[in-house]
C-alpha cells in the first residue's frame, strides 16, 4: 500500500506519478492582479528550475533549452510546457515566471487541506 502523505503530482489521466512536490517552488512573482490577467496563476504549478527532475530535464535538454511540452511518459497526455523563449515573462511584461509549469487541470496534486477526505 501506498502512503497517502506522499506528497506527489500525477498525471490525471494515468496517475502515474510525474514529480515530487519538494521539486515544486512557490518561488516567483507573482502578477499584479489589478493589472494583469494575462495568467491565471493558480492554473499553472511552477517547478524549480534549480531542483528539474530528470524527465523533464531530459525533454528541455532535447529541445536544446528552447520550448516545448511536456507529456506524460506512460500515457503521453500533456500535462505542461516549458518554455525558454519566450515564457520567462507574463504577457504584461512585468513578471518572470518560471520557465517550467504544469497545467492544474492535467495533474492530480496533493489537497493539504483535504486529510480527512473519506477513503472508499
Ligand atoms: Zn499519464
Ligand atoms: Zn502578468
Amino acid at each position: 500500500m501506498t502512503s497517502p502523505n506522499i506528497s506527489v503530482i500525477k498525471c490525471h489521466k494515468c496517475r502515474s506519478v510525474l514529480l515530487d512536490m519538494s521539486t515544486v517552488t512557490n518561488n516567483y512573482t507573482t502578477c499584479d492582479q489589478q493589472k494583469c490577467n494575462s495568467y491565471n496563476l493558480s492554473n499553472f504549478i511552477f517547478v524549480s528550475e534549480d531542483n528539474l527532475p530528470d524527465w523533464i530535464r531530459r525533454k528541455v535538454e532535447t529541445e536544446q533549452w528552447t520550448k516545448g511540452r511536456l507529456n506524460c511518459e506512460k500515457c503521453g497526455c500533456r500535462v505542461g510546457v516549458f518554455d525558454y523563449v519566450s515564457g520567462r515573462k507574463c504577457d504584461c511584461g512585468e513578471t518572470v515566471l518560471p520557465p517550467v509549469r504544469f497545467v492544474a487541470s492535467q495533474v492530480d496534486r496533493p489537497i493539504a487541506v483535504n486529510i480527512s477526505h473519506k477513503s472508499l
